[in-house]
């Protein structure tokens, strides 16, 4: 069966194939898997599979809404499907159902894409693991001793394993990117106000970013087509005309002229595992013979990113948090007394630990005394951040670097050391601080576990469009996904 959403578009609208047959295949290959993945928390068929019809019926009558018409697409739990539990992997949202759609799942709906299941991911998006999910742990389809990355773990894990043939993940500090890389699939973060946050249960909201998890790049510009554009119901959206990124990539891009910047404190780095670094400069030297030129460029800053997003990030966290507290939203601890326990007993059952971490870090950071010292130095750095991506891309189209130090991690190999999880986030955090756009692609295994590493490809404000061109030359001339 075709696994990406241009061969099954292609085969609906050939006729060669119903929606309903995908989608039962899709679910079929979901009960197959899920023993061992648990990529899903849940999996609604029978809405799935009446949606399925009515993309099939209107198909006949010739009223298709799009060549995607009738395509399913798993959601990361944080992104709101009117009707549905919308969890974000969380005890206290664990009996919370959608009152509308995202933005992202209107426009998909307008396309004829089907929701198809909520993926699981750390709890409210934080993580590198999916261990932070209440409810289950998802493992690497690729070796389930291990994780598939965080925090849309889950999404990544679906597209790895065949579940799905594509995802939405939601991206703050990598969590497209980085578990994309760890499980061998492509992973989209787009410009900062390129796809609506409306409907996305908020972590930081100056850096949340939706975008596509998906088997190739033409499938991450095509979803990303169908899900971005202005909004009104987010003030941060922005008001821009996008061609069709998709068209775009008809045929691959020449890549003679393209200059591909190399950061250098992205290379020096100790952290960096050699089998990584092997691959991604063999990716390097792929370029090279396609035509691309490489310039070294310097982002002197960048050493602060990890400490200005885990100040920056756990700052908005408690503010964006602080609205689940058992009145509106939610469980309710059951046995308070007054309107304080309410509050207390709510909040301490309902949050995971890695989450009141961050709200007692976010809470300390903005706290008077201490605001100067934190929160006001961590924005300071991030504006030097971007200085430094800026001067770096007035030498060149885009930069490479790895995705992640390391190839995905063994199950619980961090349970007890946040920090060095937090650590590894050097190579995506910066993007998110800067709000520019940046792709995870794979590019080969790692010669000492067989895990799959990912590169990365980080593009300017609104740099999609020379981003996907770039990463489909290097996908059509070098095909290393495996499945
Ligand atoms: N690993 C990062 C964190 O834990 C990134 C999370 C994300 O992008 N949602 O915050």
């Amino acid at each position: 069966m075709e696994k990406t959403l241009h061969e099954i578009s292609k085969s609906l609208n050939d006729g060669a194939v119903t929606s309903v047959e995908v989608c039962e295949a899709f679910l079929g290959k979901t009960e197959q898997m899920e023993p061992s993945i648990q990529a899903f928390i849940s999996v609604d068929v029978e809405k799935i599979l009446k949606m399925a019809v009515e993309a099939d019926s209107r198909r006949t009558r010739g009223d298709s809404l799009s060549p995607l018409d009738g395509v399913p697409v798993a959601l990361k739990d944080n992104i709101m499907e009117e009707g549905s539990v919308c969890s974000c992997a969380s005890k206290i949202l664990s009996n919370v159902t959608s009152p509308y759609d995202a933005t992202v799942v209107a426009k998909m709906r307008a396309a004829g894409i089907i929701p198809f299941g909520r993926a699981n991911m750390d709890e409210f998006a934080m993580g590198s693991t999916c261990e932070n999910s209440a409810f289950a742990k998802t493992a690497n389809p690729r070796d389930t001793t291990r994780v598939p990355g965080g925090s849309s773990g889950g999404s990544a894990a679906a597209v790895a394993a065949g579940e799905v043939p594509a995802a939405l993940g939601s991206d703050t500090g990598g969590s497209i990117r980085q578990p994309a890389s760890f499980c061998g699939v492509v992973g989209l973060k787009p410009t900062y106000g390129r796809v609506s946050r409306y409907g996305l249960v908020a972590f930081a909201s100056s850096l949340d970013q939706i975008g596509p998890i998906t088997r190739d790049t033409r499938d991450a510009a095509l979803l990303l087509d169908a899900i971005s554009g202005h909004d009104p119901k987010d003030s941060t959206s922005l008001n821009l005309e996008s061609a069709s990124l998709a068209d775009t990539l008809a045929e691959p891009m020449d890549l003679k002229g393209i200059k591909i910047g190399l950061p250098k404190e992205y290379f020096e780095r100790d952290g960096l595992d050699a089998d990584v670094e092997k691959v991604v400069d063999e990716a390097i030297a792929k370029f090279k013979d396609m035509g691309a030129e490489t310039v070294a460029v310097s982002l002197p800053h960048a050493e602060f990113a990890v400490a200005a997003y885990y100040v920056i990030a756990t700052a908005e966290a408690s503010a964006n948090l602080a609205r689940f507290d058992g009145i509106r939203y939610g469980q309710r601890s059951v046995d308070a007394l007054d309107l304080m326990e309410t509050y207390l007993k709510s909040r301490g059952d309902g949050f995971g630990e890695e989450v009141k971490r961050r709200i007692l870090l976010g809470t300390f950071v903005l706290s008077s005394g201490y605001y100067d010292a934190y929160y006001l130095k961590a924005q300071k750095a991030r504006t030097l951040i971007r200085e430094d991506f800026e001067a770096a891309f007035e030498k060149c189209d885009i930069m490479l670097s790895p995705t992640t130090p390391t190839t995905a991690f063994k199950s619980g190999e961090f349970a007890s050391d946040p920090l060095q999880m937090y650590l590894a986030d050097i190579y995506t955090i910066s993007l998110n601080l800067t709000g520019f756009c940046g792709i995870s692609l794979p590019a080969g295994n790692s010669a000492s576990d067989g895990m799959p590493v990912g590169v990365q490809l980080m593009g300017p404000a609104l740099g999609e469009e020379k981003l996907l061109s770039v990463s489909h030359a290097f996908e059509t001339s070098t095909v290393y996904t495996q499945y």
